[in-house]
């Protein structure tokens, strides 16, 4: 697969810029959907949080996914991308009750993870189905910060709580139509997964309305070469051939559904920025680019990789460097990465940037968001514009400190 034309994308619209690549979405789509093509009833969410540009979740409306989404806004994004609401599944965690009414009123599938809530819901809309998000208590992958099916998780309704799930039900006499899991990013172990998938199943027999089983997503792609990946052709005919016994054992035709973010868009996205100075230390090189951890966190947050190319000098010797942003506070993308030689004005091209950043990208130190764009067909598509300093002051009221109004509203 050809790469964009990162740097005539940058001359063109700017730096820093995220890029997208459609192609590489419609791949990673595609490799999905094939390695569940045992399963009748297939549904894939994407999940809006990892990237939520409306041109995206566009893009993969239009490849035949639906949404997962986290929040009230999200949803309504996705409608505005024109989703239908019936597939939109709406996934939040710690959220009022009001929030979830107001996502029923918009048509969309619920998902609740707290018996309080599902208890209430339950006598307000019993006619209103709803999946439960189930804790199967399995660790998946490494990382406790995005890890979330342990034991002391804050996600999901605990696997030991199934009793208590069906007291309410009967009670209210309200449908769960699914069960969810969803046990975290960077599933590196498909026994793990299947585990908890075996503890899915069993929960599921207990509700006589179902209709979809929901295993989340978590699947983890390479940041670099060999890096280990969720083996997901094997993950998919091994989950397949249970799903496809389970669905002849309990006689019923249900749908499959995952809600993969990071698979879907991780690899399809890179950010690229300029290099303002190159800064000589006793011990160090540093590398130090027009950007920071205000628009590309995770390497700050999670420690995660992203591999650094420079495009400029793709045949230079290669040296070591740390290529640091301009944040005031330890803002490192990378340690003693040897990258070929760098001069300043230079562009450094992140990989792996599709996921978990523009969407986590804020306005620290006073910075604007770079501009998104979009791949696709062999053109660029400008599918967000850079900030201006008019957007870092929208919404702010500015009051006169020196004439305070004698009668105030409180
Ligand atoms: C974040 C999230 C996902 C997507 O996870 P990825 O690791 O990006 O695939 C899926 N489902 C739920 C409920 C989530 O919160």
């Amino acid at each position: 697969m050809q790469q964009p034309p990162f740097i005539a994308i940058a001359n063109t619209f700017g730096a820093p810029v995220y890029i997208y690549d459609a192609q590489v979405i419609t791949a990673q789509f595609e490799r999905l959907k094939n390695a569940f093509k045992q399963v009748e009833h297939l549904k894939f969410h994407y999940a809006v949080k990892a990237n939520s540009n409306l041109s995206i979740l566009k893009l993969m409306h239009s490849l035949g996914a639906g949404l997962d989404t986290v929040s009230i806004e999200e949803v309504r994004l996705g409608i505005l991308a024109g989703v239908a609401p019936k597939d939109i599944i709406y996934t939040p965690n710690g959220v009022s009750i009001e929030e979830v009414e107001a996502a029923r009123d918009l048509g969309v599938q619920i998902n609740i993870d707290n018996l309080s809530v599902l208890e209430l819901f339950g006598q307000r809309y019993p006619e209103t189905p709803v999946c439960v998000r189930i804790n199967p208590h399995v660790m998946a992958g490494g990382n406790s910060n995005i890890s979330v099916g342990h034991i002391d998780s804050k996600f999901g309704i605990s696997i030991h709580q199934v009793p208590h799930i069906l007291r309410i039900v009967n009670l209210t006499n309200m449908r769960i139509n699914g069960v969810h899991m969803h046990t975290g990013s960077d599933i590196l172990d498909i026994d793990v997964f299947l585990h908890a998938s075996e503890i899915l199943f069993e929960a599921a027999t207990h509700f006589k309305d179902l209709e979809f089983i929901d295993f989340g997503s978590g699947f983890k792609v390479p940041y670099k070469k060999d890096d280990i990946e969720t083996p997901i052709e094997e993950l998919g005919q091994k989950l397949s051939e249970r799903f496809n016994g389970f669905c002849q054992k309990v006689q019923k035709p249900l749908t499959l559904s995952f809600e993969p973010g990071k698979f879907l868009v991780s690899q399809a996205g890179t950010f690229v920025a300029k290099v303002n100075v190159v800064k000589q230390t006793t011990s160090t090189v540093f590398a130090g680019v027009d950007s920071g951890f205000n628009h590309l966190m995770r390497p700050m947050l999670y420690g995660s990789y992203h591999h650094i190319e420079n495009l400029s000098n793709p045949e230079g010797k290669a040296r070591f460097y740390s290529v640091v942003g301009y944040i005031c506070e330890t803002d490192t993308f990378g340690s003693n990465r040897r990258i070929a030689e760098i001069t300043e004005g230079d562009l450094l091209a992140f990989h792996n940037a599709g996921a978990y950043c523009y969407s986590m990208a804020s306005n620290y130190n006073s910075r604007l968001r770079p501009a998104e764009v979009l791949w696709i067909a062999e053109q660029a598509h400008l599918i967000r514009e850079r900030e201006t300093f008019e957007d870092l002051i929208k919404g702010q009221v500015e009051i006169d400190i020196e004439q305070l109004s004698t009668n105030p509203i409180i």
